[in-house]
């Protein structure tokens, strides 16, 4: 049996051996540069092309619509900064939520510095954007709404062909960050009002440092990296190609899996948590109960640092985060954590448990037994649990 129990596919995922497999020509036979004008490239261009092909209808989107990126950060990065400078001239304001990931949280303060000026919207106690909300907060000078498809932390699936459609309605683009919904729940860019989207390989099981964003024709957008012709003019840089071509076959197994995984990974979600609320006391379920990902586990422990939790797991050799791999390190609490209302002392004791179809009903047994006797041994140690039960005893 293998020792590791991984359940942090939220921060990335193994690359799965066909991806491994379909990549490697790109890195020995077929090296050549796919903008070349030789033979030798153009068939190398063409498997380019049948990957940004694949990818298009997956989202229901035409290939020219999807510009290949170094991945998830960078595709929101573009997002934001390409729309914000195409449309300087309409106006200065963006629409945002406070649990989005900080790759898009940083590029809008980044802008702020730069004279934007950026809501950033409320979610209520599961993390859920309210779309009465956020059609107040539109203003004349409007240019961009970007609200993330699921939260990468507690899981939460936004309202975003709702909040897309409201958007239209004012003449006002909306990107979503699609990086955690991408290959897990169904996407269709037009049915789903969506004109900009972000995706990364790394977390479908294609390799790191690439992905891509999706433009919908006819909008204008900035480069963001400026340089060479490639993708069609707007994002230099020599072709990533066995990148790109990961990226296809991650997306294709990830098409063609879909459904079988939703359900066994819901299945695994669902026992994960039931057996948590049901055998280990003060924990609370962050997140929505239903309009959640598939593979998306996220408590609260009261009397507990997050922590301690995640170093004493490790001893077991399972591997959870608190909060996200990107907080983790900062002693602040999450922030999105914070945005559903979590006062510090409980946000610090989170832990987000992310599956993948390699897991097992076994090993989420396993990680279950050794998280109630984890939570046992350290509120045992907590003066703070303490008092608390003895005042509990006397109620
Ligand atoms: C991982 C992640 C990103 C960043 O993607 P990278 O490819 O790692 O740069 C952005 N947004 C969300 C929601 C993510 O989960």
């Amino acid at each position: 049996m293998n020792t590791l129990i991984y359940l942090d596919n939220a921060a990335t995922t193994r690359v799965r051996p066909e991806v491994v497999e379909a990549m490697k020509p790109f890195f020995e036979e077929q090296y050549g540069n796919p903008s070349s004008t030789y033979t030798f490239a153009g068939k190398i261009h063409e498997e380019v092309e049948n990957a940004r092909k694949t990818i298009a209808d997956f989202i229901g989107a035409k290939p020219k619509e999807i510009f290949f990126t170094a991945g998830g950060s960078e595709s929101d990065n573009w997002a934001l900064k390409g729309i914000a400078f195409s449309q300087r001239e309409k106006g200065k304001h963006i629409i945002t939520s406070k649990i989005e990931h900080h790759a898009i949280l940083n590029t809008c303060s980044y802008l702020e510095k730069l004279g934007m000026e950026i809501t950033y919207l409320d979610v209520d106690q599961n993390g859920l954007v309210d779309p009465v909300e956020l059609e107040k907060a539109i203003r004349p000078d409007t240019i961009l709404i970007s609200v993330m498809f699921a939260n990468n932390e507690i899981g939460t699936i936004e309202p975003v062909k709702e909040i897309g459609r409201i958007a239209h309605e004012h003449g006002i683009l909306f990107h979503t960050d699609a990086v955690q919904a991408y290959g897990h729940v169904d996407i269709n860019v037009s049915d789903m009002n969506i004109d900009l989207l972000s995706v990364s390989g790394h977390k479908i099981n294609g390799p790191k440092g690439v992905g891509f964003l999706y433009v919908r024709s006819g909008i204008r957008i900035e480069p963001f990296v400026h340089g060479g012709s490639q993708e069609r003019g707007k994002r230099a840089g020599t072709t990533n190609v066995p990148g790109i071509i990961g990226l296809g076959k991650a997306s294709e197994i990830a098409r063609d899996t879909l459904e079988s995984r939703k359900a066994y990974e819901s299945d695994l979600r669902d026992h994960l948590i039931e057996r948590i609320e049901k055998e280990i006391p003060y924990a609370l379920l962050n997140g929505d109960r239903t309009q959640r990902l598939p593979n998306n586990v996220n408590f609260c422990f009261r009397f507990i640092e997050g922590e301690s939790l995640l170093i004493l797991l490790d001893q077991n050799g399972i591997c959870g985060s608190s909060g996200s791999a990107c907080t983790s390190g900062s002693l602040d609490p999450s922030h999105v954590l914070l945005a559903i209302g979590r006062p510090h002392e409980i946000a610090h004791g989170s832990l987000r448990l992310t599956l993948s179809e390699d897991n097992t009903l076994e090993e989420i047994d396993v990680t279950v037994d050794r998280l109630k006797e984890i939570v046992d041994r350290l509120r045992s140690m907590s003066p703070l649990y303490e008092d608390f039960v003895k005042k509990e005893e006397n109620k």
